[in-house]
């Protein structure tokens, strides 16, 4: 280990528990997802017209889009929408629930502490911001006094999303936190009984695991993280190694 790493375990609180696995044996690089059980094949969206343009639109044309969006509530507090950061041909997707005070005046997710710890747990397992990673949230604009995204704001906002995991084709969606979680699985469940499950989204890949600003107030949580991203990353070489068009 690295002092840089042995440094991002000291700041994670982690040290010395926090081991990158060279190859686990426990789990299986992508387990079948039982018919009916934690698989989560969503019913298909009504397309309305809004959500039939957004699904037809390039980066730019999104983007456009997303900074003038008064779909939903949230535009009337926000100072920038939070479209999203990082590489855009990204295999790893981290979806976070929504910009708070620092991400609204800066426009880019997880700033402050909760990002400074993401980009720390990313660190662990060798990934860094905007290389062969992206970030986004369910909303992207600030919900008042950083209280949950109301079903309907998160239901304006999912196009967007899910056109940016269109375009970018994640391998591996991990979903930040129980209400990235459950936005994306259309489903109600308690993150205990999501965390170690391979689900998916569409198609994708999807696991679960805790939000980074939840890990800032409970310590022991961080130590249920790092076995959730190493069940991450032993999925992920799973499926890096299936051929592409089985995948
Ligand atoms: Fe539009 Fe999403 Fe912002 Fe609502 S949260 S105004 S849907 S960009």
């Amino acid at each position: 280990m690295t002092a840089r790493r042995r440094e991002m375990m000291r700041e994670l609180g982690l040290a010395p528990r926090w081991r990158l696995r060279a190859k686990s044996k426990g789990v299986a690089p992508l387990p079948p997802i039982p018919a009916g059980s934690t698989s989560t094949t969503e019913p298909a969206l009504a397309l309305d017209e809004r959500t039939t343009q957004i699904i037809r639109m390039d980066w730019p044309q999104l983007k456009e889009s997303v900074a003038g969006c008064v779909a939903c509530p949230l535009h009337r507090g926000r100072n920038k929408t939070v479209f999203g950061v990082g590489d855009e041909s990204a295999s790893w997707l981290f979806v976070g629930e929504g910009p708070g005070a620092e991400e609204d005046l800066k426009g880019e997710p997880f700033v402050g502490q909760a990002g400074k710890l993401l980009d720390n747990m990313l660190a662990a397992i060798k990934l860094k911001r905007g290389k062969d990673v992206y970030i986004a949230n369910i909303v992207k604009c600030r919900p008042p006094g950083n209280r949950t995204p109301e079903s309907l704001e998160a239901a304006q906002c999912e196009p967007y999303l899910h056109r940016q995991i269109e375009l970018i084709k994640p391998k591996l969606i991990v979903a930040l936190g129980k209400v990235a979680a459950v936005n994306l699985l259309r489903r109600e469940a308690s993150i205990a009984s999501l965390r170690g499950k391979v689900h998916e989204y569409r198609g994708t890949p999807l696991i679960v695991t805790y939000h980074p600003a939840y890990l800032l107030r409970n310590l022991p949580g961080k130590a249920e993280a790092w076995v959730d991203l190493c069940f991450a990353v032993d999925t992920m070489r799973g499926l890096k190694s299936v051929p592409a068009a089985a995948i």
